[in-house]
């Protein structure tokens, strides 16, 4: 964990953390202290450039003043009501949401991995209630390379070892089909399939974007066996692909959003599902929900974020700066990088093994001030704020460049 060129008080606070902290994450080893935008500081005021953006739930950056103010506003009024009482920002924030989404109704929920749950108890219940499967015969197709989460459903269907093993026994329901694949997906639908869940560009995965036409096939096939599609946007969504939607690149609307980390602004957990109310109708009073779902300070921060992408800005620059990006990052495929993957503002890099692991990269781009993070071995990942300036993409890929070559 400690290298020579960490300073005490860096090595002393890393110590200290994990003297008492499970070791569920292997970090990088950097303590932040502070951040505005772009830029974070550690402990000795070294800055960094932040291309992870906590998986996109900072889409707008380190404390934006338009997220804080509101936050700061809403916490002198009224934090928390618990669903058992209406408060004054949620249905202001659901308005908000659907109306974004084109869709009649929004359940909130904290956790992107809650809202995944949450799409899976509303599919299973409107193939019951409305398709008239069997009783808990429905099934959901799931695509290979996925991921949704941590809770113990959805490491369940995880294919990713490291996810998944030891933490079984896994609930059964869950059909794999290769990502990519429409014509899989085609010839695994049968009179049990309640839905399709998928991620439109997986992201754990390394950045995986489909080919062209997978989305509009995948939605043309479950329209017409009457399957839901659950599109899982929560690191896709809100503006990181150029978009507001990832659907939005083949022009597809899904049954039901599945939303998360950059709803949340940045500064708490705000997660959603929305869709029609011929789906989420199905669910009654009593059968789903959760103590901080809908509190008034997510609400409050929810509805700012909303109207953040409505004016279109943000999926601007995301596609902007991402044409901009890949046409760096191109000029390094084939000195230390063997392939590139790019979605909007949003890349996947793979690491030429002769260069080193992906980790490896990612703690040489720390020594140069720009933080990344690795996945599966060979890749780094990143999705920078959407905030950032082209001239501070150009500088991050240029250290980049410099640690490849070393
Ligand atoms: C991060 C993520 C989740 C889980 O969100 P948490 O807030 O960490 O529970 C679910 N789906 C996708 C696609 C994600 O990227």
């Amino acid at each position: 964990m400690t290298s020579p060129r960490l300073d005490t008080a860096t090595i002393g606070i890393i110590s200290a953390e994990e003297a008492h902290l499970a070791h569920n994450y292997h970090p990088l080893p950097v303590v932040i202290a502070r951040a505005e935008g772009s830029w974070v500081t550690d402990v000795e005021g070294k800055r960094y450039l932040d291309l992870l953006s906590a998986y996109s739930a900072l889409n707008f950056g380190h404390l934006h003043p338009a997220i804080v103010s509101v936050a700061r506003e809403q916490l002198g009024r009224l934090t928390l009501t618990s669903r058992a009482y209406h408060n004054d920002q949620l249905g202001l924030f659901a308005d908000a949401l659907a109306e974004l989404c084109g869709k009649d109704l929004v359940l909130p929920m904290n956790t992107g991995a809650e809202a995944v749950e949450t799409a899976i108890k509303t599919a299973r219940a409107w193939a019951y209630r409305v398709k008239g499967v069997a009783a808990d015969a429905a099934t959901i197709i799931v695509a290979d390379g996925n991921f949704h989460g941590r809770t113990t459903t959805i490491v369940g269907f995880s294919d990713d070892p490291t996810a998944r093993d030891d933490f079984g026994p896994y609930g059964p329901g869950f059909v794999h089909v290769p990502f990519g694949d429409a014509a899989a997906i085609e010839a695994a639908i049968d009179e049990n399939t309640a839905a399709v869940l998928l991620e439109p560009v997986q992201g754990e995965a390394g950045v995986v974007v489909p080919p062209e036409g997978y989305l509009r096939r995948v939605r043309e096939v479950t329209a017409a066996r009457n399957v839901l599609f659950i599109a899982d946007e929560v690191q896709s969504g809100l503006g990181r692909v150029g978009y507001t939607f990832a659907c939005e690149r083949e022009d597809v609307v899904p049954d039901i959003y599945v939303l998360g980390k950059a709803l949340g602004g940045g500064i708490l957990p705000v997660s959603a599902i929305v869709a029609d109310r011929d789906v989420l109708g199905v669910i009654r009073a009593g059968e789903h929900g959760s103590t901080f779902g809908g509190n008034p300070l997510a609400a409050a921060v929810g509805l700012r974020v909303v109207e953040m992408l409505s004016t279109g800005e943000f999926q601007q620059r995301a596609r902007a700066l991402g044409e901009h990006l890949d046409a760096a990052l191109q000029t390094l495929v084939g000195h230390g990088v063997t392939a590139v993957r790019i979605a909007g503002l949003w890349a996947g890099i793979d690491i030429d093994p002769a260069v080193g692991t992906g980790r490896e990269v990612a703690e040489r781009l720390l020594g140069r001030g720009v933080l990344v993070k690795d996945t599966h071995g060979q890749t780094i990942r990143i999705a920078p704020p959407l905030v950032i300036r082209a001239t501070e993409l150009d500088w991050a890929v240029e250290q980049l460049r410099v640690v490849l070559q070393a």
